[in-house]
């Protein structure tokens, strides 16, 4: 039976480290320690449900099966491998120093942003801490990533992520002689066809089709999945959508737009040359769609 002083010592001892954990994992809402020797991962804190979807119950696998598990279901596919080598017992040996640590930003399959951060303790052992900083990290990408003009996604967009996927089909349009809604209008109101055009566009697909504005009056829409008939279906409803356009302030405007279209799976940097293409041959006559099946 310890005597109160030890009580007393023991419990400040206690506090102070809490603290320092605390200090350390400041904003990391799953907090565990694991040995390099006995591979165990002992976890204080599941703040989240981060590793809900891993199935595991109460107890938790070795750290060794634990993070190609978490990596599988909970990184995206292009983050994994560089997560997977970072977390690895053997490169945190060899690279972090006793003291140091590491933070590592991935995204989830749900494009969601997360962040690892691992400490080593001592020889032996790591501490570790997740969050999913959802809110936060997704908010502030989105907010980047959005013109602010026509309320989709912008060519910062286009050009760090929309460019480097895989896609079935990448369409370009270009609303059909735009300047001379600008000279005979005014900006803002050119302004405003590019807002009611943008927004014909986002309405006409699904949620997982992608509409990023390139850049003036073009625009580029990302298939993941589509048939090519539905594709057909989609254009030529956007077309008349389009020409149907009203704008109340000036009710004699009539619009219309091309489109250039490639279908095929590629990477949507390499699909957009060639849907380009297809968009110069639709303005010869304008107000046309051209689909290129590879
Ligand atoms: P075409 O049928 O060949 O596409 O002819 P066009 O007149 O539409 O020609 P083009 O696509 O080259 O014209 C784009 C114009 O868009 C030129 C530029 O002044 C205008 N523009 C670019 N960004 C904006 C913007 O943010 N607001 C407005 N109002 N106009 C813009
Ligand atoms: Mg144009």
């Amino acid at each position: 039976m310890k005597n109160n002083d030890e009580l007393t010592t023991l419990r400040e001892e206690n506090n102070r480290l809490k603290k320092i954990l605390g200090a350390l994992m400041a904003g990391y809402t799953t907090i565990g320690e694991s040995s390099f020797s006995t591979g165990d991962v002992h976890f204080w804190h599941l703040g989240t449900n981060l590793f809900a979807n891993l199935n595991m119950g109460d107890s938790f696998p070795a750290w060794s099966e634990l993070v190609p598990l978490y990596a599988k279901y909970g990184v995206c596919d292009e983050d994994r491998a560089e997560v997977l080598e970072l977390v690895s017992p053997k490169y945190l040996q060899e690279n972090l120093s006793i003291g140091d640590s590491i933070v590592k930003e991935y995204r989830n399959n749900n494009g969601v942003y997360g962040e690892v951060k691992i400490v080593r303790i001592d020889e032996d052992s790591i501490l570790m801490g997740f969050t999913e900083r959802n809110q936060e990290i997704t908010e502030r990408q989105e907010k980047i990533y959005l013109d602010s003009l026509t309320k989709v996604k912008n060519r910062k967009y286009y050009d760090e992520q929309l460019s480097e996927k895989t896609l079935q089909a990448l369409v370009v349009a270009d609303i059909d002689h735009f300047k001379m809604v600008n000279d005979n209008y005014g900006h803002e109101c050119g302004d405003i066809v590019l807002a009611k055009v943008a927004e014909v566009l986002n309405s006409s697909v699904r949620s997982s089709d992608e509409v990023a504005r390139y850049g003036g009056d073009e625009f580029v829409l990302g298939f993941t999945d589509i048939k090519l008939e539905a594709l057909e279906a989609l254009l030529e409803r956007v077309r008349q959508t389009v020409e149907k356009i009203r704008l109340e302030e000036n009710p004699s405007i009539r619009l219309s737009m091309s489109f250039g279209a490639i279908y095929g799976y590629g990477l949507a940097k390499e699909m957009f040359s060639e849907a380009d293409k297809c968009l110069y041959e639709a303005k010869v006559n304008r107000n046309t769609i051209i689909i290129k099946n590879k």
